[in-house]
């Protein structure tokens, strides 16, 4: 999608941190950790948020969901926490699907 901060991330046209890639997501370290392990995953198509996951598109989410389990146990992550903000109110503060990974600290519940 035009002018979307994260298609320009996983297209190589603006720089990250990559972890990790394939042909359908693409990995990275946050730019604004908010843990000593903090990464992103998206889609490399794209999504405005987990509100538009339907029956078309919802293979890439298990994929997903594979690569981050599969990358947790190679950094030997005991424990982490995954995230995906939904809507301003719920803090998201850019519009394409994205997983976030949060390990290496304590962490409390309910989130604020
Ligand atoms: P949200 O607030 O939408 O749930 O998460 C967006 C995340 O993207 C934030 O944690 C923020 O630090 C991260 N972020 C924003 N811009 C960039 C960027 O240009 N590069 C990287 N690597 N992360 C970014
Ligand atoms: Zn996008």
């Amino acid at each position: 999608m035009k002018d979307c901060l994260f298609c320009k991330i996983a297209a190589g046209e603006i720089p990250s941190d990559c972890l990790y890639q394939d042909e359908q997501i693409y990995v990275f370290k946050d730019i604004n950790p908010q843990a000593p392990v903090h990464f992103l995953v998206i889609p490399r198509a794209h999504l405005d948020s987990a509100a538009q996951i339907d029956e078309t598109n919802s293979a890439v989410v298990a994929h997903a969901f594979e690569v981050i389990a599969r990358l947790a146990k190679e950094q030997g992550l005991e424990s982490f926490r995954l995230v995906s903000n939904v809507g301003e109110s719920a803090g998201q503060s850019v519009k394409h699907l994205h997983f976030h990974v949060l390990s290496g600290r304590d962490m409390t519940w309910p989130p604020g």
